[in-house]
């Protein structure tokens, strides 16, 4: 079944992924609210598992990059993938407009900061991609970026693209396994979500105008993904293109994708060698030595 998941939402590596193609809606039957709990209780547990072997094993880092329009659903399936996971093994970072520190320097080098290291987990929410995206959508925001100029919209992209590959690829082939997420949210989804942040009081703090205006540029966003996708799925940092206008179908989508991840990976609690084990021993007989003469 996870391999179903896995290959129905993979975005292929020859650049023939199309947005118009791939569906924001779910297939097959919605789990009850009930069927949904007791699937994603079992998930998170078992990479809970995972999760501390990871960090045992210490020779791989987890990156999960999530890339969305607004209102995709993002927090909240980073909140129901990460609820079981030890807090002290695994990150998120947000990443918004630059500040000015970081426009200092190249667009990789902000993130670049934030790489969970070995044994751990690092989630992105967002990422370098906005690179590709908004400043794609937005080329004026290249001004603040004080590039070597001229420099040529035309190609501009493309070299990023390239970076972004060539970073990734570097990544990978020192240990970090790398999972890209866009969560695929329907124009028409959007909206409702937007309306309800307006007439829900409790949902009112996640309004922003900004996001309407930003839906204005829905297709622009749109040929931007697909793009930026097809340049950048590669079989050591894949893209999946989750639907995303069912919530629970979602994030069970993710964790399962986490899941089959995680056990392809072969981790395993490291092994002693012959004097460690002897060692092991020796510290053993100590602590039932002492537990014999202790007063306690
Ligand atoms: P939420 O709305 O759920 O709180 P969010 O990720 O949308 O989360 P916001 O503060 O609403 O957070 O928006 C962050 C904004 O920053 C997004 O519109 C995003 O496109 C923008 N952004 C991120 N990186 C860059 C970048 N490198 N250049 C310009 N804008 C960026
Ligand atoms: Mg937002």
């Amino acid at each position: 079944m996870f391999e179903a998941v896995e290959s129905s939402f993979l975005v292929p590596f020859d650049g023939t992924f199309s947005i118009k193609k791939v569906s924001t809606k779910h297939k097959g039957k919605v789990p009850s609210k009930k069927q949904y709990h007791k699937n994603l209780t079992k998930l998170i547990e078992k990479m809970s598992d995972y999760q501390r072997t990871l960090y045992a094993h210490d020779h791989h880092a987890i990156l999960l990059i999530f890339q969305a329009m607004d209102a995709a659903g993002k927090d909240s399936t980073i909140r129901a993938v990460t609820s079981g996971i030890n807090p002290a093994g695994c990150q998120v970072f947000s990443f918004k407009q630059p500040s000015s520190r970081e426009l200092e320097h190249d667009f990789l080098w902000r993130t670049t900061r934030c790489l969970p290291e070995r044994g751990r987990i690092g989630i992105f929410n967002r990422s370098y991609y906005e690179e590709v995206l908004v400043v794609r959508v937005h080329p004026e925001y290249l001004q603040s970026q004080r590039l070597s100029e001229p420099y040529n919209l035309k190609s501009i992209w493309k070299e990023r693209f390239e970076s972004i590959r060539e970073h990734e690829q570097h990544l990978a082939r020192n240990g970090t396994v790398i999972l890209k997420f866009w969560l695929n949210v329907s124009k028409k989804e959007q909206k409702r979500r937007f309306l309800s942040r307006i007439e829900v009081p409790e949902k009112n703090w996640k309004f922003s105008s900004g996001d309407i205006k930003e839906r204005g540029y829905w297709n622009e966003y749109m040929g931007a993904y697909e793009q930026a996708v097809n340049a950048t799925s590669r079989p050591w940092a894949p893209w999946y293109a989750i639907p995303a206008d069912h919530k629970p179908f979602m994030r069970l989508a993710v964790a399962e994708i986490l899941v089959k991840t995680f056990e392809r990976l072969g981790l395993r609690y490291p092994k002693l060698n012959k004097s460690e084990q002897a060692e092991l021993e020796q510290m053993r007989l100590l602590l039932e030595q002492e537990s014999a003469y202790s007063r306690f």
